[in-house]
């Protein structure tokens, strides 16, 4: 008789345990949810007096020149050039917020991945050879239809060519568009700084950064990589990358072709 009364109390404590544990996982969730919030509406916030405050400093820059001693042209450019880059850090925290609470919306359309791959890789030739180094572009044609949301694919080839571009010193990034199997195929590979094998396994976590390898600190936030796996994800393909340090990086993005496997209410008429 005593031992049942022994286990009844066992058995309480256990659910009292998990009772308690479920709690702490609701309440845990519900600051998230606040942090979530949090983030959303203060990224809104600091995009409104950044557009006021880029739009003069535009028109400024448009001025004939002559209106402006070469002083205050330079000024006007870092000016701009830096609140552009905030702006661009903005739109990260407000992309990551959205995917964050699961209000991202993605709108596929049929695209020329081709060109619009090639369109976005141009973006970066001047600046890449400007450093000194080769930009090397190979496309295939792609035959079966790529229904891609076009900002989400956007971002992808930004953050990896950003990427290739700010991890590499010297040498040659190659961009590689095919078709294999089921799946549009991009590769993005540096002769850059390259990746420790013990990192390779956490590149597309939240706010992970490998620590400067090479005694050099690069700055960064650690959510490029995070969001634009969740992006491929949502397209339903997979994003990995193989790297050898001191060698180079390359890093994979398929995206599988065809509009079976998205949700049809998901799918827009318009052709990019
Ligand atoms: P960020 O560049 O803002 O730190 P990312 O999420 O884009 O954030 O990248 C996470 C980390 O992955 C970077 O801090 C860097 O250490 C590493 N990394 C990303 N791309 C490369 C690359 N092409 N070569 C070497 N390291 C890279």
């Amino acid at each position: 008789c005593e031992l049942i009364g022994e286990r009844a109390s066992l058995e309480i404590n256990k659910m009292l345990a998990i009772e308690e544990e479920r709690k702490r996982a609701a309440e845990l969730e519900k600051i998230d949810k606040a942090k979530t919030v949090f983030f959303s509406n203060i990224s809104h916030e600091f995009r409104t007096p950044l557009t006021l405050i880029l739009n003069p400093l535009e028109e400024l820059l448009h001025q004939p020149s002559g209106n402006l001693s070469a002083i205050e042209r330079k000024n006007i450019e870092t000016t701009h050039r830096n609140a552009v880059r905030l702006l661009k850090l903005v739109n990260t925290l407000l992309d990551f917020s959205r995917i964050e609470s699961g209000r991202q919306q993605a709108n596929y359309a049929l695209t020329d991945l081709v060109a619009l791959t090639r369109n976005l890789v141009a973006n970066f030739r001047a600046v890449i050879e400007k450093a000194g180094m080769k930009l090397v572009i190979k496309t295939d044609t792609i035959v079966r239809p790529v229904y891609v949301d076009r900002h989400m694919w956007e971002k992808i080839v930004f953050n990896l060519l950003s990427n290739a571009f700010k991890y590499t010193l010297a040498g040659t990034i190659t961009v590689e568009l095919s078709a294999e199997d089921q799946y549009a195929v991009l590769k993005i590979m540096d002769t850059g700084v390259g990746i420790p094998e013990a990192e390779l396994p956490h590149m597309f976590e939240r706010f992970h950064r490998v620590q400067n390898v090479t005694g050099r600190t690069f700055e960064g936030t650690g959510i490029g990589l995070s969001l634009i796996k969740e992006f491929t994800l949502l397209h339903k393909g997979d994003i990995g990358v193989i790297s050898e340090l001191g060698k180079g990086s390359t890093f994979t993005v398929r995206i599988p072709l065809g509009k079976e496997h998205l949700p049809k209410q998901q799918i827009t008429r318009v052709h990019q």
